[in-house]
């Protein structure tokens, strides 16, 4: 069956700075006032890794027993920090998502409308759009579930 990963955590904000302190640049503001940009300032802020502990570094998977659920909350601590500042706007909480199979690890892919009904690409002439194109073991799931045949062959060992 696809299953989801979700990584490459982030948090997306929009600076809107009205202060040259709100970019950081400290030290004039007794002699300036404002400060302009050509557009917006769209940015990700990354968070630390779960495994980052300061004093040790570790993988993920033995400093976390949910990493997606810890980076999930960590970046929504770090939006929540944005959220405060003033000069922050429209601050979201972003990820990749890859889809996988459960049997074969390979990208989740499947038939499109157009594949299925095109001979080069079908298994035979029971593949539906949506059919995964990946293994057989994910076909073969895929067609017990909707009372499809299954292909021909299917269950003996390869
Ligand atoms: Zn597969």
């Amino acid at each position: 069956m696809r299953k989801t990963h979700r990584d490459e955590w982030r948090v997306t904000a929009i600076v809107k700075p009205r202060r040259p302190a709100d970019l950081g640049l400290t030290g004039i503001g007794e002699l300036a006032e404002f400060v302009a940009t050509s557009g917006p300032i769209t940015v990700a802020v990354l968070p630390r890794r779960l495994g980052s502990l300061g004093w040790v570094s570790m993988s993920d998977s033995l400093a976390s027993r949910d990493i997606e659920g810890d980076y999930r909350r960590r970046c929504e601590a770090i939006a929540a920090e944005l959220r405060k500042l003033p000069h922050v706007d429209e601050v979201a909480v972003a990820y990749t998502e890859t889809h996988f199979c459960s049997h074969c690890n390979l990208q989740w892919d499947v038939l499109t409308e157009a594949e299925a009904t095109d001979d080069g690409c079908v298994q035979d002439e029971h593949s539906i759009a949506g059919e995964p194109v990946c293994c057989e073991a994910a076909i073969a799931e895929f067609r017990a579930e909707r009372g499809i045949p299954q292909l021909a062959g299917a269950g003996e060992s390869a």
